[in-house]
Order: C-alpha cells, then structure tokens, then sequence
C-alpha cells in the first residue's frame, strides 16, 4: 500500500467544524461594506509576475523570496497573488471603473506566500480588503478605520488596538532612508542577519524586525516624522484629529512601516494581544502612486487588508472564552440568605435555559464577595441580604455599565432574566 499524500507545508484545509466562524466573518463584513457604499470585486488568483513586481516592489520579501511563480507553457511568468492589490488596481484600469470616481471596492479570496510557516502565518492565507480609489482626503481614511472599527463591534472582537502613522511622500521617504541607512550602517554590529540582508535594499524594513533584540537599537535610529514636510505633516493631522471626532481610538507608533512598497502617507494596523507574535489582523495605508506605477493617471488609492486566519482564530477564543464567563455572580449574606440564593440560583438554571450563575461560596464580607463578582468577570450581580430575604426579592446591580441598580420579586426573576439573555 502506498502512502497518502499530505497537503502542502503550510496550506490547510478548512474543515467543517470552524465553518461557522469563517460564514460569519464573512456575511460580516458583506453586511458592513454594503452599508458604507462598496462593492465586490473578483479578480484572478493568477497573474503576470511583473504585475506584482512592479506594484509591490523588487525589494520587497513578499516579490524577493515568498512568491510562487511558475513558467506558463508559452513561456510567461506568471505568479499565485501574494495579495489583492495589485491585481484590483488592475482590473479597474483594464475595465475603465475609474470613470465613476471615486470607486469603493472589496475583494476576498486566498493569497499565497511562501513564507516560514508558524502560529498566524501560513503559505496560503485568506484575506478580505477593501480599497477606494480617486479620493485623496483624510476623510476616506478616517471612513475606512470607522467600517472596520464596527467589523469588530458586529464580530464582538473588543480587544484590537489601532496603531497609525505616516510614511509620508516618497521624495520624505527617500531623504529619510538615506539617514536611517547612514545611522545603521555605523552600527552593523548589533544588526541580525534579516536586518543586514535589508540594510542595502530596503532599510525601511529593518523598523518592521520582529526581533525583540533589535528594539533597543532601534529606539535611537531616526524617526520618520522629523522628515515630513509641512504639507504631509498637516494630512496627518487632519486624519488623527478625524478619528479623534469619529471616537476612533488609535495610537503613534513612528516605527510602523508596512511591508509592500506601494504606500504613502497614512498608514495602519490593527493588533490584537490575544495571537502572540502574529498579532495583526488587519494592515492598510494610502498607496497615491500605486495607480501611476500600474500605467494608470496618478490616481490616489487607499485600502486594507485583513488575515481571515488570524481572525477567525480570535473569534474562536473569544468565543471560548466567553462560553466560560458567567452571566451573574449571586452575592449571598446570612444563613438564610445563602439558602434561599442557592435555591433561587437552581431555579433559575432549570427555567432559564443557557444562563450561567456562580455562587459566592465559602462566605465573606460584601465587600469580598463584590470583589470576587468582579474577578469572575459576570455582567451582574445578583445581591440577597437580610433586607432582600425580608420583601422576597433581590438586588440586581450592573458591575460592567454605569446602570442604576434594580429591585426584581423572587417571582419575577425567570422573566426578568429571560428579557436580558434575549437582548
Ligand atoms: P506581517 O508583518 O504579519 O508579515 P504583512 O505586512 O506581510 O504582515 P500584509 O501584506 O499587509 O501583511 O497583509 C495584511 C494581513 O494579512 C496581515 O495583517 C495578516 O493578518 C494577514 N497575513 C499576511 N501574511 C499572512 C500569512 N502568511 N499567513 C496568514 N495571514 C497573513
Ligand atoms: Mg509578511
């Protein structure tokens, strides 16, 4: 008997059991692009590599050593996409979309890149991006981070955090990668190998090290911001001063550069802690030269990308996480009340279907017991005291909002629960 063959290092199957989570990321952000005004686009899996080279850039690791190409059999190069990008900025030149300015596009399929695979990082992946083109404002900008920012409220993903920062023109950047590649030419000592191969190429990179080593380092290179001019300076401001009236909440990180070639000025991620080192799921910026690079008028562009892998995979524990967080925590004080408490706290299972109650057990103070509540994580606290035990009814206080507290009957309780599990 021969042996089965396997599938390739790196690219994984799907399997029926996290469908769900994959169909409701992806109904998701269907529901949340349609309602900002964006349309699907499908482009082709494969392309001339020339395509990619030019757009996303020679030196880039993605063009240098992460793409499959292959030689079609009439002789042409072409490549698995890495990314969506390139071929969208394709497809809206070579099928004239442009003459209804600006256009809102979104896409989603899988990408591949022959990179070392590990936790978050695999050789096929699955994105989904959204790109608009021919609208230079900080107001698309700002728009996107918005659509995003209420992907994650519809997803219940609450713990990603937004980092952007500006690249720029390219005439900054250049000036400013002379200086960055004169400051780290006189310490080549401390750099790691990745960082040395990058140093002549693309020194830029080097601020993206994954390495914890180099932090120091770089802590004292030049930092880009000091090389914009007043003009690119100003957009920025516009876009933080956009979020900030949006209520997007963001951080500066000068050091953020992104890992394709094409962008200027804005650029973001959005990172979670909960993945380890492969913490971001989604990454965009402004590309403006992008268009004029694929032979297109010098359209501006601006878009994202975001990993349905590692995204999926933060709903997944999210939702574990959660099956596991009670719903209430039952405060009990005197004998009688923790008679009466456990007794209504079984009650409640049996009739409430779903809700998850835990006991303060083993006595305490209220003060004790609140701070337990407040460990376990609950939404509620459940309070039976003397006075409760006296009028058959209990207190109900909201230990995560800012909501006045409420008296509820012991007979009313099924109901009142029922109410809150619905909503
Ligand atoms: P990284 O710094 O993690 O390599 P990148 O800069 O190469 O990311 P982009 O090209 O901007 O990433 O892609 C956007 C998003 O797609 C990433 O933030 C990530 O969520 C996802 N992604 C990129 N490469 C992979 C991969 N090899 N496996 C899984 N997801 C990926
Ligand atoms: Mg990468």
């Amino acid at each position: 008997m021969s042996s089965a063959i396997k599938s390739i290092r790196g690219m994984h199957d799907v399997l029926p059991a996290e469908m769900h989570l994959w169909h409701k990321l992806e109904q998701t952000v269907r529901d949340v692009f349609a309602g900002y005004g964006f349309s699907e686009i499908r482009i082709p899996i494969v392309e001339k590599t020339e395509l990619f080279a030019r757009a996303i850039g020679d030196a880039t690791d993605v063009v240098e050593k992460e793409m499959y190409t292959f030689e079609d059999r009439n002789g042409d190069l072409l490549s698995l996409r890495p990314e969506g990008t390139a071929g969208v900025v394709r497809a809206v030149l070579q099928n004239g979309l442009l003459y209804a300015a600006p256009v809102r596009l979104w896409y989603m399929g899988p990408m591949f890149r022959r990179e070392r695979p590990q936790k978050g990082r695999t050789r096929q992946f699955h994105q989904v991006g959204a790109e608009v083109f021919g609208a230079p404002g900080p107001d698309t900008d700002a728009e996107l981070l918005v659509m995003c920012q209420r992907i994650w409220r519809e997803l219940g993903l609450n713990d990603l955090r937004l980092e952007v920062n500006s690249l720029g023109t390219s005439e900054e950047r250049t000036r400013y990668r002379e200086n960055l590649h004169r400051f780290l030419s006189t310490r080549k000592d401390e750099l790691d190998a990745d960082s040395l191969r990058r140093l002549d190429r693309n020194p830029l990179r080097i601020l993206d090290s994954k390495n914890p080593d180099m932090r120091n380092l770089l802590e004292q290179a030049p930092v880009l911001s000091d090389f914009l001019g007043d003009e690119s300076a100003g957009q920025f401001a516009g876009f933080c001063s956009l979020l900030d009236d949006l209520g997007v909440a963001y951080e500066i990180n000068p050091m953020l550069v992104r890992g394709l070639d094409y962008y200027s000025h804005v650029v973001f991620e959005w990172i979670t802690d909960q993945l380890g080192a492969q913490g971001t799921v989604c990454a965009g910026g402004r590309y403006d030269g992008l268009v004029e690079i694929q032979g297109g008028k010098p359209w501006p562009g601006v878009g994202f990308a975001m990993g349905q892998e590692r995204l999926v995979e933060l709903m997944r524990s999210q939702a574990e996480h959660e099956a596991e967080v009670p719903h209430v925590y039952l405060v009990m004080a005197g004998e009688e009340a923790v008679s009466s408490g456990l007794s209504l706290a079984e009650r409640l299972r049996q009739e409430t279907p779903g809700i998850r109650i835990q006991s303060n057990l083993g006595g305490g103070s209220f003060k004790s017991q609140f701070k337990r509540a407040d460990r376990s994580g609950a939404s509620l606290a459940l309070v039976l005291g003397e006075n409760e035990i006296r009028e058959s009814q209990v207190t109900i206080k909201h230990l995560r909002e800012t909501k006045a507290q409420e008296q509820v009957a012991f007979s009313d309780l099924e109901i009142w629960f029922r109410n809150y599990l619905a909503c």
